[in-house]
């Protein structure tokens, strides 16, 4: 199967209004080609390095997301050009991408990535910690980063029982978030990332609205 015959297959089994961020990591640029050129848009890589080496190189309309850990000192490189930063871990590194999207005049979308596994070697936020965050009185002083939703990455374990109440659980966080935290339009707080080439369907049963899929397009890496 080619790229683009993945990429329609799977597009075709999604729910209406859920998106899929193809995941390019590893994957080099001519790969990533074939998916522009069958139209995809979304691109999803864990490294500042290699996502700003790719996007140097291939078309300006690709929207590229990063779903990996971000350290402070590559903030101000991503700021100026991301779609949407999946993997906010914490609410230092929420403020910096705030301080540099005001330097940069733009507004950046994020989500907030919520530990859900049992690994604990995966990034993101606990939910004690977020609720000190939105009770933070600095908070609301944040104006350049606009909350989106969560992300979560379920355990890699065979036990998809476990899989799915992981996501159960992230969608419980989300709308207790909406509920009582997000403020204005909760409208724009409408995102709930989670499921991958393994995954995927488990997570649309329980109410993803972005799939990130890399293996099941490109092959594995
Ligand atoms: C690599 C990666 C994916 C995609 O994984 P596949 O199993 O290849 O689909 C999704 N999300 C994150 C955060 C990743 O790092």
């Amino acid at each position: 199967m080619s790229v683009g015959a993945n990429l329609n297959s799977i597009k075709s089994s999604l729910p209406q209004g859920v998106r899929l961020v193809a995941v390019t990591k590893t994957k080099p640029a001519e790969i990533i080609m074939e998916a522009y050129n069958s139209g995809h848009r979304v691109f999803g890589e864990n490294r500042v390095q290699e996502l700003i080496a790719k996007k140097n190189i291939l078309p300006a309309d690709i929207e590229w997301h990063l779903i990996g850990h971000l350290q402070s000192n590559k903030v101000k490189y991503i700021v100026p050009f991301i779609s949407l930063i999946e993997s906010v871990d914490s609410y230092r590194l929420l403020k910096l991408i705030d301080k540099e999207a005001v330097k940069a005049g733009r507004i950046v979308d994020c989500l907030m990535q919520i530990h859900i596994a049992s690994e604990d070697t995966k990034y993101g936020f606990g939910m004690p910690e977020i609720r000190e965050m939105f009770e933070d009185s600095e908070f609301n002083t944040l104006t350049n980063i606009r909350l989106r939703g969560v992300m979560g990455m379920a355990s890699l374990t065979s036990d998809l029982a476990r899989v799915r109440s992981e996501f159960r659980q992230l969608r419980k966080w989300f709308e207790e978030i909406k509920e009582n935290y997000i403020v204005g339009d909760k409208g724009e707080f409408n995102e709930i990332s989670m499921g991958m080439s393994d995954d995927y369907r488990i997570a649309l049963e329980e109410g993803s609205t972005i799939v990130r899929i890399g293996s099941l397009i490109f092959g594995e890496r």
